[in-house]
């Protein structure tokens, strides 16, 4: 690690920088160019020149459904970092629209992500025009945002090393692997569990310091993943074959050992959705990759991420436990950079699994929580689930929360649970759920319309009290968790102020 001292930052000043800058430029017209032909993108890698153009070429066949932008930073190297976006609302978040995002080529010597996405950004495109119906209702139905580089300094320094090398252009242009850059939001949530607060989401607030300097590419989708209300995303890596998901980082701080999350059965979900439709994968018959030729296809093609190996600072995590957004690291081929001559075989490697991922973020429930006498949205609505699948009990310890419009997701497996909205100055109120598997279908509707509190109903320290009263689910369980959480709010104040005056 080149990275021996330790910078002393508060975050609060790159929150405010987030909330005055905003993340999202516009992609200029005049700088779009015509030299690309539209239909067709070759198998071959294509610079950082020609990311732009391709999009724009993109843009240009499909207007109405795209839209193309540049996040807040560009890279240390002034190459600005390109995303396009598919929607039927471009440029707008829709209600009940769940946000997803592709990011590629965050190791600049791990490429095949990055092709692949420019593969996929066509693809989306022309089925579109070809009224190919999976296609066009996961566009009317979801808001989709490719980022196909990430580091684009690492991916030419890399390529003009002949691409060969394990690491060289991995790192940006500072010499930080950006995927160990993100504020190291575990050792809060960690630290909160041994404090007994199982309060793990949303953990942005809690940053006290930061390990390194934020670069400017990892700044950028921070600021992004602050902005938009993703609900699902993946990051695209090489060097192995196996879909990778939350935890990254060991709870003991071991070097391999298997740490769940609180979502581990939708994760694991989440990853064979990706592996059983790569053609390749998950076969357990297929050779592992050099380095420690463990083949992953014999357990699914997946791996929890700290099982395999601890990762600090790594994006995947920073998503869960900043934002409502759950995402999976794709390790997409023992080679990272592959010869251009394999790029279509790992096309169609990847086709399926690339748009059967996408409508995973229609797995569980979405809905919106209004207040129920003026009808006005309620964002920032705290969703907590508990798992009562066949008897079982199990509080899902990892909050979600409503967005803009007060629409909220909460991405789940088939089973039955207990729903329940909390939010200040408001009842609180449960609906019980069966969530059923319903592939490449929206997800199903559940709303809340909360009843305000009555001023009397305040406490004498000015605190709304959480009333134990509520609509569907009147029994002793629902009780006991709304205590339980009042308790654990209560702690979660008294760990804030306890750290704060550190
Ligand atoms: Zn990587």
């Amino acid at each position: 690690m080149p990275f021996g001292w330790q910078y002393l930052g508060r975050w609060s000043f790159i929150t405010a920088l987030v909330v005055v800058c905003g993340a999202l430029v516009v992609f200029p017209a005049e700088t779009r160019a015509k030299t690309v032909p539209a239909r067709i993108i070759e198998f071959r890698h294509h610079s950082n020149e020609e990311i732009p153009r391709i999009l724009a070429s993109i843009h240009e066949r499909c207007p109405n459904i795209t839209r193309i932008y540049t996040l807040s930073e560009s890279s240390v190297r002034g190459i600005p970092l390109y995303a396009i976006e598919f929607s039927t609302t471009p440029g707008y978040h829709q209600l009940y629209h769940p946000e997803f995002k592709y990011i590629a080529n965050m190791h600049g010597n791990e490429v095949l992500g990055r092709e692949l996405l420019l593969h996929l950004a066509n693809y989306l495109c022309e089925q579109f025009l070809a009224r190919d119906p999976e296609i066009q209702q996961l566009i009317e139905l979801t808001r989709v945002h490719l980022l196909p580089s990430m580091n684009p300094d690492g991916w030419k320094v890399s390529t003009e090393t002949g691409g060969k090398d394990y690491l060289i252009g991995r790192n940006n242009n500072n010499s930080v692997d950006l995927n160990r850059n993100f504020p190291d939001l575990n050792r809060i949530m960690f630290s909160n569990e041994e404090a007994h607060v199982s309060h793990n989401n949303h953990l942005l607030e809690q940053v006290d310091r930061l390990k390194e300097p934020i670069q400017p590419e990892t700044k950028a989708v921070i600021r992004l993943i602050m902005q938009v209300p993703f609900v699902l995303s993946a990051n695209l890596h090489g060097g192995d074959l196996v879909a990778n998901y939350p935890y990254d980082a060991s709870r003991s701080g071991a070097r391999t050992e298997y740490t769940k999350s609180p979502d581990d059965q939708t994760f694991r979900h989440l990853a064979l959705a990706y592996s059983t439709h790569h053609k390749n994968m998950a076969n357990p018959r297929r050779h592992g990759c050099g380095h420690d030729g463990y083949n992953f296809g014999k357990q699914g093609g997946i791996t929890n991420g700290a099982a395999w190996y601890s990762v600090q600072g790594g994006m995947q995590d920073f998503n869960y436990l900043s934002s409502n957004d759950f995402e999976i690291t794709l390790e997409l081929g023992c080679d990272k950079y592959p010869e251009a001559s394999a790029l279509q075989d790992e096309w169609d490697n990847n086709k399926d699994a690339l748009i059967h991922f996408m409508w995973q973020a229609h797995i569980g429930v979405k809905g919106h929580v209004r207040d129920a006498v003026t009808g006005q949205p309620l964002p920032h609505t705290v969703i907590h689930v508990k798992n009562i699948t066949a008897g079982h009990d199990d509080d899902i310890q990892h909050d979600v929360t409503s967005v803009h419009g007060g629409d909220f997701w909460r991405l789940l497996t088939p089973g039955q649970y207990i729903i329940s909205a909390y939010r200040d100055g408001y009842h609180a109120m449960s609906h019980r759920v069966n969530v059923y598997d319903r592939p490449h279908h929206e997800a199903q509707r559940v709303d809340f319309h909360l009843r305000p509190l009555q001023p009397t109903m305040q406490s004498p320290n000015g605190n709304s009290i959480t009333d134990t009263e509520y609509d569907e689910t009147d029994d002793e369980m629902m009780r006991n968790h709304i205590v339980n959480n009042l308790r654990k709010k209560w702690l979660f104040r008294a760990y804030n102020r306890a750290i704060s005056t550190n």
